[in-house]
């Protein structure tokens, strides 16, 4: 069997490594260059690469292509392997086309590495022989290569799910679906959405599909596919009287580690997927209070003379801001902005009005939402480095009130990425707290 990878990123070199293990004859092309640990990699496995460019000749002749996500399906290359017969599938249909160990995939606009990683951290702490990957950290390919684990965590994306054929899962979860990466879907939503729906798409009757009932676009859509699983619906509310209840679990909410309404709804997925698998109820509430989520999903910084410090950096759209915003009980000192990707601020009006008591822009150009906020909050200042941001907004601010880094944009205009503006915003608040304590 021939098999050419086209893209070298984490999952092309998952794939390469897992495609060895199975002596395949493999070949991977990558159009840009690759990173010095990944071709240290492939040469100390002996498997022949190229970068810079792809070699159509040799990839045109091979009987199976793996994709990366980052390639979309109307490059050129593709279309004429498709012309040619020759099969392009994603690197999660290719390990999952090698393992026969049980696999829990999410996805969703929001909330999937908090609702993935709570998962595997629940499972984990249950005592299974679990994997966390996919979308992050490893990719599912290169676990299936390390051949030891009985169960799969995966987040999920939807480039991945564009390339699957047979993949199925024993669960399944769909978070959410608001726009994003349209760009990618011929501008259209329903095509989005559709692609979405493709983590259910394989699912047998004895397969599990859990899905959030107050998505909008999944509820309306639903019926448009012919889903064969068993169906579990997530609803607000599920806390009453601060106990968080899904189906027959029950426990006090503030024994959740993750706060806010989306987090309850990421919670509830994950403890459904975790009853599905027979794990006891006193496993569960344990793990759901020993959870640590990733950093810049808003991430408790620390409080300086009673004001608290939110880094929710990861927050790059509109939707997610809306749920860092929710998830607010104290006046709040909003910072956001970045680069707009074609935002529609008006699902915040509301929050804005009723919980922000000053909005601190940090980012080149401001003017969209300070034309869209205007007369609805009492202040509104610019700022253009993190560092800034932190200390217009500390003088803002008063005992009881917490300062929310929530952008609603990318990073790009002034920072790396998301990982680096939460950083740099960490940065400047210990700052500024050990200033105040000299
Ligand atoms: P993803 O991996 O899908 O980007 P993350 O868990 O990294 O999701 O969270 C990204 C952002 O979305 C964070 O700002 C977080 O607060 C917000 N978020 C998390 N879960 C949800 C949800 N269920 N619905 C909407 N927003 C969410």
């Amino acid at each position: 069997m021939k098999l050419a990878i086209l893209g070298g990123g984490e999952s092309g070199i998952g794939s390469a490594v897992l495609a060895h293990s199975l002596n395949y004859h493999v070949f991977l092309s990558d159009g840009g260059n690759l990173k010095p640990e990944y071709k240290e990699k492939l040469i100390a496995l002996n498997i022949p690469f190229e970068e810079g460019g792809h070699s159509e000749d040799l990839i045109l002749g091979v009987d199976l292509v793996v994709k990366s996500p980052g390639i979309p399906d109307d490059a050129p290359l593709i279309a004429k392997l498709l012309k040619n017969n020759v099969a392009v599938i994603s690197e999660i249909e290719f390990g999952y086309r090698h393992t026969k160990s049980k696999i829990i995939a999410i996805t969703g606009s929001n909330g999937k590495t908090t609702t993935t990683s709570l998962t595997y951290h629940i499972l984990k702490e249950a005592g299974l022989n679990v994997a966390l990957g996919g979308n992050i950290g490893k990719s599912f390919a290169a676990l299936v290569a390390e051949g030891v684990y009985d169960y799969f965590v995966l987040e999920i994306s939807s480039f991945q799910l564009d390339g699957i054929i047979n993949f199925n899962t024993e669960i399944a979860i769909l978070l959410n679906i608001t726009p994003d990466h349209l760009d990618r879907y011929q501008y259209n939503f329903e095509n989005y959405v559709r692609s979405k729906f493709r983590i259910a798409l394989n699912q047998n009757p004895e397969g599990l599909f859990i899905y959030s009932a107050d998505d909008h676009a999944i509820s309306s859509h639903i019926d448009d596919f012919k889903i064969k699983a068993r169906k579990s619906a997530v609803k607000h509310p599920l806390v009453e009287n601060g106990v968080f209840s899904v189906g027959d679990f029950k426990c006090p909410v503030n024994d959740i580690s993750i706060k806010g309404p989306h987090n309850e709804i990421n919670a509830a997925c994950a403890v459904l997927a975790a009853l599905e698998l027979g794990i006891d109820d006193v496993k569960i509430k344990s793990a759901l209070k020993s959870f640590k989520n990733f950093p810049h999903r808003l991430e408790f910084v620390r409080a300086i003379d009673g004001v608290t410090f939110i880094n929710d950096s990861k927050a790059t759209n509109v939707d997610a801001s809306y749920y860092g915003l929710s998830s607010m009980d104290q006046p709040t000192i909003w910072i956001v902005g970045g680069t707009d990707k074609g935002n529609d601020y008006s699902p915040l009006l509301d929050l804005v009005r009723e919980k922000v008591k000053a909005i601190v822009c940090l980012g080149i150009d401001n003017e969209k939402i300070i034309k869209f906020f205007e007369g609805h909050v009492d202040l509104i200042v610019e700022t253009q480095s993190a560092a800034n941001a932190v200390k217009t907004a500390f003088s803002i601010a008063t005992s009881g009130d917490t300062v929310l880094l929530s952008p609603a944009c990318a990073s790009f205009d002034l920072f790396k990425n998301y990982e680096n503006r939460g950083e740099l915003f960490k940065e400047a608040v210990n700052e500024l707290s050990n200033k105040i304590e000299n």
